[in-house]
């Protein structure tokens, strides 16, 4: 699986170092051309031709910061696509998206057009814990987290590979129970938002600390495999690093937008 980093963030932001700037980007990861991991970033990363090559979406849940992508994605294939969009996540997740955003105030209900603006979104609810199939034979099963809302994180796979997809996630079970049995894990995706010095936000936001990182980390039980840290708050990135540097983890890479990995 190929998956190309549009933002590995927890927000937006332009940093001026002295070496250029870097921009730090919302959530959102693109596997093999057509499946977006939350959609944080999606328009704004992809020229014209990538965004309608995309044809589903899988959120982890309802924060403004993995799902603000998809509007001016639905705005710049309008009139342009015939194929629809699917957008998959539990139930309770895609009928937020359709009351919260678009709901014809915030937003047109691009899942319910008629006409030449048609309905480019579909919603496709899934059952926590049952995997299912999407096109170009990957597999997803969203698995339960836990954080201040709904949310799962998800296993995804093909024939040859998996990797697993934390979501927002503060501490968790079973998903890492998940991942210690899952075959040909390839890799670990894991949020990590603030530094240590910010516990106490991290707790009541319930995200998780380079420290508690490693503590979920632990509970695979495969201390080799690759973890690959996202959603950094931008303003606290650097001190993240410095204290991900000293957690002692062999194959950990930090995330930056405008990479791709092969999985
Ligand atoms: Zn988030
Ligand atoms: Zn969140």
């Amino acid at each position: 699986m190929k998956i190309r980093v549009l933002g590995s963030h927890g927000s937006d932001l332009l940093i001026q170092g002295p070496n250029g700037s870097t921009i730090c980007r919302s959530v959102g990861f693109l596997v093999n051309d057509e499946l977006m991991v939350d959609a944080g970033t999606l328009a704004s990363g992809l020229t014209l031709e990538e965004q309608i090559r995309v044809k589903h979406i899988l959120l982890s849940h309802l924060h403004l910061d993995h799902i603000k992508g998809i509007p001016p994605l639905v705005d710049n294939l309008s009139g342009l696509v015939d194929h629809q969009v699917v957008v998959a996540s539990l139930s309770s997740v895609v009928a937020g998206l359709q009351k919260h955003v678009f709901n014809d105030m915030v937003f047109p209900n691009f899942f319910d057009l008629q006409g030449p603006r048609h309905s480019i979104l579909r919603a496709r609810g899934l059952e926590a814990k049952k995997e299912v199939s999407l096109s170009g034979g990957i597999s997803i099963t969203p698995i339960p987290v836990n954080h201040t809302v709904e949310t799962v994180g998800f296993v995804i796979r093909d024939d040859s590979a998996a990797w697993i997809y934390s979501g927002d996630t503060h501490h968790t079970e079973e998903i890492w129970q998940v991942a210690a049995r899952t075959p040909n894990l390839k890799g670990v995706f894991i949020e990590v938002s603030f530094p240590d010095s910010m516990m106490d936000i991290a707790i009541q936001s319930k995200h998780l600390t380079p420290t508690l990182l490693a503590q979920e980390f632990r509970k695979i039980g495969k201390p080799d495999l690759p973890l690959f840290v996202y959603h950094m708050k931008p303003t606290v990135r650097d001190q993240i690093m410095q204290e991900i540097a000293q957690l002692e983890i062999p194959h950990v890479t930090i995330l930056q937008e405008g990479q791709t990995l092969e999985i």
